[in-house]
Parts: C-alpha cells; sequence; structure tokens
C-alpha cells in the first residue's frame, strides 16, 4: 500500500540570490505569474506572443524575425540553436576557456557534428587570432562562443572581431548570451552575430522556464534547407515556426505563466532602458569588486574582461570555499557558489544581476563575506 506523504504548505527560505543564477525574481514578475492563465491559442495569448517578441528583440538588440522564447531552460535554447543549425556532417568550432563551450560540443556532437576546438585556458576569453587559425586550419560551418562564461567570470571582447573572422570562412556564429542578456552591453545586429540564445534567470531576473533564442535570415535558411530533420521534435526550429511565425498554430503548449513572467521581466528593461540597464550592473558590480579588492582578495579575471554579471573572486588561502558558501548560506540566507571544473574550489562565483543587482544587497553580501571570512 502507498502511503499518503504528509507534505506541508509550500515555505521557502527567503534568501539573498547572489549566486550563478537564478537571481532573485522582481516583485512584478512574481505578480505577473499569479494571473489567470489564457489558453496558448487564446487571441489575448497571441497579442501577448507579438509583446514578447519584440521586447526581446529590444533587449537583444536585434531586428531579426526569428526573435522567440524557447520552452525550457537556457539549455533548451541551446539546444534549439545548436541542434538545428549543426548539421550531421558539419564542422562546430567551440571553445576550451569553460564549462558551457564544453556544453555546445556535447551538443554539437549528439547533432551528428564534428567538433573542433579553439583554445584558451579556463579564466581567458578567446584571441581573436586564435580563433583566425582555427578557422584556417578546420574551415569549420558553425563557430560558437560563450560571450559572458559563467564558470570563470570572463566577459568574451571583441566580439565583432571573432564574427569577421568566422564570416570571412563563411561560418554562422552562435554566441551563448546567458549571462549577459539584460545585464552586460550586447549588440546582436551591430556585432554581426548570426545567433544567440539566452536564460531568463540571470540577469533579466525572471524564473527559468522560458529562454530567449534570435536567429537572423541567414542562420534561419541553413535551418530550413536542412536534408535531414533536426533530431528533436521538440525543439525543430521549423516546426516550431507554426506556432511562433505567422499561423501561429499549435504545437505545443506554451508554458503561459513563464511567458508572462519573460513579458514582464522585458517591459521591466524596456522602462529602464537597456543602456542604463547595462550601466547599473557595472556600478553594483564595479562596488563590489572594489568591496572585495578593498578586503585584500583577488579577482580571478583582469579588468580587461572583467565581467559584471558574474564576479569570480580567488578564494583566500588557509579557507575551504564550501565552509565559506554554507555559512553565508545558514548564517545569511545569502546564496553564492564555489567554482566548477578546473577552477573548482580555487574562486567563489558571485552573481549581481538583474534584480540583485542593487546597491542593499552588494552592502549585505559585503558585510556578510567579512564575517564569514574573519
Ligand atoms: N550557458 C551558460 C553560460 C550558463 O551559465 C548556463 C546556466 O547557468 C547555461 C548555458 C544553461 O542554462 P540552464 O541552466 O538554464 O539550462
Amino acid at each position: 500500500m502507498v502511503e499518503k506523504p504528509d507534505v506541508g504548505e509550500l515555505t521557502p527560505p527567503d534568501r539573498t540570490l547572489m549566486g550563478p543564477g537564478p537571481s532573485e525574481v522582481h516583485p512584478r514578475v512574481l505578480r505577473a505569474m499569479s494571473t489567470p492563465l489564457v489558453g496558448h491559442l487564446d487571441p489575448s495569448f497571441i497579442e501577448i506572443m507579438n509583446e514578447v517578441q519584440d521586447l526581446l528583440r529590444y533587449t537583444f538588440r536585434t531586428d531579426n524575425q526569428w526573435t522567440i522564447p524557447v520552452s525550457g531552460t537556457g539549455s533548451a535554447a541551446m539546444e534549439a540553436a545548436i541542434g538545428n543549425v549543426v548539421e550531421p556532417g558539419d564542422t562546430m568550432l567551440v571553445p576550451t576557456n569553460g564549462y558551457f563551450g564544453g556544453r555546445m560540443e556535447e551538443m554539437a556532437t549528439r547533432a551528428g557534428g564534428e567538433v573542433v576546438h579553439v583554445d584558451a585556458p579556463w579564466g581567458e576569453p578567446l584571441d581573436p587570432a586564435d580563433v583566425a587559425a582555427a578557422m584556417d586550419e578546420h574551415q569549420p560551418d558553425v563557430f560558437g562562443f560563450v560571450h559572458a562564461e559563467t564558470s570563470t567570470g570572463v566577459l568574451q571582447p571583441q566580439v565583432p572581431e571573432l564574427t569577421d573572422v568566422a564570416h570571412d570562412h563563411d561560418a554562422i556564429v552562435i554566441a551563448d548570451t546567458v549571462t549577459s542578456l539584460g545585464g552586460v552591453e550586447l549588440k546582436v545586429d551591430e556585432w554581426g552575430i548570426d545567433v544567440a540564445y539566452s536564460g531568463p534567470q540571470k540577469c533579466l531576473s525572471c524564473p527559468p522556464g522560458a529562454a530567449p533564442l534570435t536567429l537572423n535570415d541567414r542562420a534561419m535558411d541553413k535551418v530550413l534547407s536542412r536534408e535531414e530533420d533536426a533530431r528533436s521534435w521538440y525543439l525543430d526550429l521549423s516546426l516550431l515556426e507554426g506556432y511562433w511565425g505567422d499561423d501561429r498554430s499549435y504545437h505545443h503548449t506554451a508554458p503561459i505563466t513563464n511567458v508572462y513572467a519573460l513579458r514582464e521581466a522585458l517591459r521591466l528593461v524596456a522602462e529602464e532602458g537597456i543602456e542604463d540597464r547595462w550601466e547599473r550592473h557595472r556600478e553594483n558590480a564595479g562596488a563590489l569588486k572594489a568591496g572585495v579588492e578593498a578586503m585584500g582578495l583577488e579577482m580571478n579575471a583582469p579588468d580587461d574582461y572583467w565581467l559584471p554579471s558574474l564576479n569570480a573572486v580567488r578564494v583566500p588561502d588557509g579557507v575551504t570555499d564550501t565552509d565559506v558558501t554554507s555559512y553565508l548560506l545558514d548564517q545569511y540566507d545569502l546564496e553564492i557558489a564555489t567554482g566548477l571544473g578546473d577552477l573548482e574550489g580555487d574562486i567563489f562565483r558571485i552573481g549581481c544581476m538583474g534584480y540583485s543587482s542593487r546597491a542593499e544587497t552588494v552592502s549585505y553580501l559585503m558585510a556578510a563575506l567579512g564575517d564569514a571570512l574573519s
């Protein structure tokens, strides 16, 4: 006999979220999520879909018609990008300088692609000269890079140089903008990015569940002229076109509440103004960076490629990273994260994203971290 579980009312702890995501959700987004459901083909929802697409274009700085929220987390948008653009037999060039380049590799391989690498150590950005050399050597069909590497706290500079090199070699450029969209300068069209995907739970301060994706016509032409269907039915963009394109016909039931949430989160971006929002992230994270440096701690990334949305701070000698993160969670209800992969044990990862990027959260973090390290 299966016993009836004795489960109480949901009372999650009230955390201050300053890890690598999710960030704190803006109260207006939470309110939008408690509004009534309509059907995913209701005329009022079709209007909401159009609004979300317009707001996403504004936030990505793109005119791409093909700009949609993918149902699922950032990895779903990532797989929609890679799994549709990479065809069996294609070669994809991916970076080795962080955790998420590795995930690009796994997805490209599952899509039937052959993967080649452009190397840089964890904690360093890609050098356009190395990308050019790898392009000359491998002549890839697709080039992926991570604009804001959450595992290392490195912001990839010189993006237009990278896309120029890729286009000189006729490769399609896919950018991971999960930790940059809405928090760090990003100009999809001006910088020549063909495909960009993101997640809502970082600088957009929205719960995960509907993940931004944009593709220009060149990338979409490649997708729509594939010889073999994409391997995922759910993420097949030629099928999703039926729902998000002109027809608005059923493909799957959209996560209505997550689309409401994304709409409100993106409305907040537009109200603030995208440039002002980038500036706010720089200012608050700048205070955080100055504060930890004043405590004698060292940032992992040099100033030239410091990533304001994700601050990687070196763990000082004699300190165990997990002791500090547990203490902050237990004593201060404050979440920050430890390192992963090549940087496991070496860094703290302190997010300063979206609604969590405020003067008061930074002050709280500084006081709590000071106490944890004393
Ligand atoms: N890419 C980057 C740079 C990320 O930081 C993440 C998540 O942290 C992802 C991709 C995957 O997103 P998700 O965990 O929402 O599936």
